[in-house]
């Protein structure tokens, strides 16, 4: 059984560097689903309050029986829930879906910049870090100028800023801005939801490597220095993009991939996306 390898957080804490996303696995299967990927040795789970399956990923954790501490869980803050106090209700609403009394990251989902309250939501993020009720916070899907703001604004530099990123979104000067400040990457949709696999770029390069597509490019996320999530619901595939730590690409094969970069978009773009 392949275990991730970690990268090490701005407060010391260890986030595995493949971890396994929920999004879209239906509430009813997803403590299977998730019971599959510990059982496949993931360490690390992503999931959101909006993805209405907390509770699956809880019930997996118990189900496997492996020690809380072994396994990092992930939630993040609903869209509708901006704001101090609203934050720090989800907060609690969220560790009773999950039955946890701890969580290792919490993130904002999404900064909703037209809204202008992720200041003072940052800052409920805060009081449960302070508070010892969250390992480390994050953020996802901030761009750098809402980067900026949180720095001048406020006391914790987030741990992780999580956004959408694969070879045809490279997010050059996001990691750039991450890197200057000590913020982890964590890429999500790292595969495009699947799309990239057809990619005659990403088949030629999975062949030469005697690996699949999906293979290929989790092993460009993790020599890139991101954290990747990537979401199946299939057993066999499941398995398959954890085995991605007895290879390595070569420098100009790293670079092939990322002239793939076209700037698509399998997401909102953070800049306008207001649900509500
Ligand atoms: P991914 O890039 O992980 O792709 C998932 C799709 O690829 C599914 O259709 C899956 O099919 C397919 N797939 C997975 N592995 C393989 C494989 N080895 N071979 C062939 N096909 C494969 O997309 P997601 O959008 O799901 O992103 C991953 C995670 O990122 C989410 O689950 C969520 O946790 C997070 N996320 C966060 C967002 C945010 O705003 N912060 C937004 C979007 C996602 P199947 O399941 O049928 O096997």
């Amino acid at each position: 059984m392949d275990t991730p390898p970690s990268l090490v957080l701005n407060n010391d804490v260890a986030l595995p560097q493949v971890g396994f996303g929920v999004w879209q696995v239906p509430a009813d299967d997803t403590a299977r689903v998730a019971l599959t990927a510990l059982e496949a040795g993931y360490r690390s789970i992503d999931t959101a309050a909006s993805y209405g399956n907390e509770a699956g990923v809880g019930e997996a954790i118990r189900t496997s029986g492996l020690p809380r501490d072994d396994v990092f869980v992930t939630t993040k803050l609903a869209n509708p829930d901006h704001g101090y106090d609203a934050a720090l209700r989800a907060f609690d609403r969220s560790l009773a879906e999950l039955r946890l009394d701890r969580l290792d990251l919490f993130l904002i989902h999404w900064p909703l910049p037209k809204r202008d309250d992720y200041v003072e939501t940052w800052r409920a993020l805060e009081k449960l870090y302070a508070d010892g009720r969250v390992r480390a916070i994050g953020v996802s899907n901030f761009h750098p100028p809402h980067l900026r703001r949180l720095l001048a604004e406020t006391d914790v530099v987030p741990a992780v800023n999580q956004i959408e990123l694969h070879p045809r979104l490279p997010q050059a000067e996001l990691r750039e801005v991450h890197a200057g400040h000590g913020i982890v990457t964590e890429a999500w949709s790292p595969l495009a939801q699947g799309t990239l696999l057809a990619d005659r770029t990403v088949k030629a390069l999975a062949a030469k490597y005697g690996k699949t597509g999906a293979q290929l490019v989790l092993r460009w996320h993790l020599q890139l220095g991101t954290v990747a999530i990537p979401k199946s619901v299939t057993p066999s595939r499941i398995r398959e993009n954890l085995e991605v730590f007895d290879f390595e690409l070569a420098e100009d094969d790293m670079t092939a991939l990322g002239e793939l970069d076209d700037g698509t978009r399998t997401g909102p773009d953070p800049d306008t996306f207001d649900p509500d």
